[in-house]
């Protein structure tokens, strides 16, 4: 199969340098469009600032209640003082994860939920080894007093809330061992995620035990009202940020008003609804979508705006990839639709003045697609559109008409990998002579994690600096 492509991509002559103009701005979005996203106000330092003020009052307690002295008074007190700084850290480390899943906004429009999501996951990891050697040091502790089987007796349940807390690390267990890549990678999404929720189970039932077993917060009222708020706290960010926006979007949901096909087992559906008026969004955003279905409602998946949002309508692009997208494909007009978000802080703004290249993957031309309808001129906007076969190029007359408008054009790159003229088509020395200010540009990625992967190290090696590469995490 050969390359459907532009000449650029390995010709070297035709392509002059522009110098970037530095005064470039993304123009006001049109009235009709979607409200402008108000930017969070949380800096590296508040930020910082917080985490060091938590990290101090975790360790602090430990500190004051004699784990630092405990630490040299022998084997038995050591292992006592691990397992109080360990489990300390297991909650601490799990709220901040929650807090990260709790979506506040703040956080939200300053990282992007995909990152928050990443972290969280790193969080999770590291809470599954902190609980590791929590029970380890503390079965060591308890058995150096009573001996291992008394030890085991205790802790699996014959001491006060001890029982749950058995039960509530064996459930952090199995989610952590589901977790690991190899394991997740063999579940569906859905029975992975239900998996990963035993963990929040796990957290609730061993609760009581963090307050009444051990020292540190059983016998000091400032410390145990402290660790509570926490708790409360970090509830209450659940409870009105995360399911209170669910339970908004459900009790106002969209409709779908259209839905066509743009390609091989693809659709766009537009949704609209009174409650996008009051919504905040940009292009390159994306919502989670939980069409209100027989087998679909529990289940939301993510999909990006693939036009520019307005105060009445979302259009996303779909392709029919799963269970869950096969159904949605084939969902009618006049459907209800949770739709949750916008969320992502790849939009527009990224470029920041600068020439713009986005280099797409299949659908990942959906996000790609509402961008290029924010430009202006100066960003001559370059897409290169890599797409398994010529009837993968979604939204290609639309996408080619938008781009064209602004002086910009589509390089494209169909066939199977093994079948192209060029071995790497993402290599340094291809991207230089198809797009010679490459170095220059600004750039986006969309679509799947080895395109990313390919681009962003040949983009590196033509020169583009880090910064200048944005592109969602893959969370999952
Ligand atoms: C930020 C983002 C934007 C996306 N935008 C689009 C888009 O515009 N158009 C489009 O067609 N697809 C998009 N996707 C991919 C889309 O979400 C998945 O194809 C869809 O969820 C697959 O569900 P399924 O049950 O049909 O397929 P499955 O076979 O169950 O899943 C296929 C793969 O999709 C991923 N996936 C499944 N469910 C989820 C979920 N709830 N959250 C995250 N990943 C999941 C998993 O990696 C899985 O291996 C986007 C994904 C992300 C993360």
């Amino acid at each position: 199969m050969a390359m459907t492509i532009d000449p650029g991509l390995v010709n070297s002559k035709a392509k002059k340098v522009h110098a970037v103009a530095p005064d470039t701005k993304i123009p006001p979005p049109p009235s009709s469009a979607m409200k402008r996203l108000t930017p969070s106000r949380l800096t590296d330092n508040d930020i910082a600032a917080v985490l060091a003020a938590y990290g101090l009052c975790v360790v602090g307690m430990w500190s004051v209640h004699g784990g630092v002295t405990k630490l040299t008074s022998g084997w038995s007190q050591a292992w006592t003082s691990i397992t109080s700084l360990s489990g300390l850290l297991t909650s601490a480390i799990a709220l901040l994860a929650l807090v990260l899943v709790g979506r506040p906004l703040s956080l939200e429009r300053r990282f992007g939920l995909d990152r928050m999501f990443v972290w969280h996951r790193i969080l999770g990891d590291s809470m599954g080894l902190l609980l590791g050697v929590h029970v380890a040091a503390g079965t060591i502790a308890w058995a150096s007093a009573s001996g291992w089987i008394n030890a085991i007796i205790d802790l699996t349940g014959r001491t006060s809330y001890m029982a749950l807390a058995f039960v509530g690390s064996l459930l952090i267990g199995v989610v952590t061992i589901s977790s690991l890549k190899s394991i997740r990678q063999k579940f569906s999404y859905e029975t992975w995620y239900f998996i990963h929720m035993l963990a929040y189970v796990g957290m609730a039932v061993s609760f009581g035990h963090e307050i009444v077993v051990g020292s540190d917060l059983s016998g000091d009222n400032v410390a145990r009202w402290f660790w509570v708020g926490l708790h409360v706290a970090v509830l209450t960010l659940m409870v009105f940020s995360r399911w209170g926006r669910t339970i908004r979007a459900f009790v106002r949901p969209l409709r779908i008003t259209s839905i066509e096909t743009v390609g091989h087992k693809t659709v766009a559906i537009e949704v609209s609804g009174k409650s996008l008026q009051h919504r905040e969004g940009d292009a390159g955003q994306f919502c989670f979508v939980r069409p209100l279905k027989k087998g679909l409602w529990w289940q939301s998946h993510p999909f990006s705006m693939s036009a520019a949002p307005t105060k009445d309508r979302i259009r996303f692009t779909i392709k029919d990839r799963g269970e869950a997208t096969h159904s949605i494909t084939q969902l009618v007009k006049g459907t209800k639709v949770i739709v949750e978000g916008p969320f992502g802080v790849v939009t527009p703004d990224v470029l920041e003045g600068s020439k713009a290249l986005f280099v797409v993957g299949g659908v990942g031309v959906a996000p790609v697609l509402a961008m290029v309808q924010r430009l202006v001129p100066d960003h001559e906007p370059i897409v290169l559109y890599r797409a398994h076969s010529e009837k993968d190029l979604v939204h290609f007359e639309e996408l080619k008409a938008a781009v064209e408008r602004l002086g910009g054009k589509i390089l494209t790159l169909t066939g199977p990998t093994a079948k192209l003229a060029v071995k790497d088509p993402f290599s340094a020395k291809v991207l230089t002579a198809a797009i010679p200010d490459v170095a220059q540009r600004a750039v986006v990625l969309c679509g799947p994690d080895r395109l990313l992967h390919a681009a962003r190290t040949g983009l590196k090696a033509a020169g583009v600096p880090v910064a200048r590469i944005h592109s969602e995490h893959v969370w999952w």
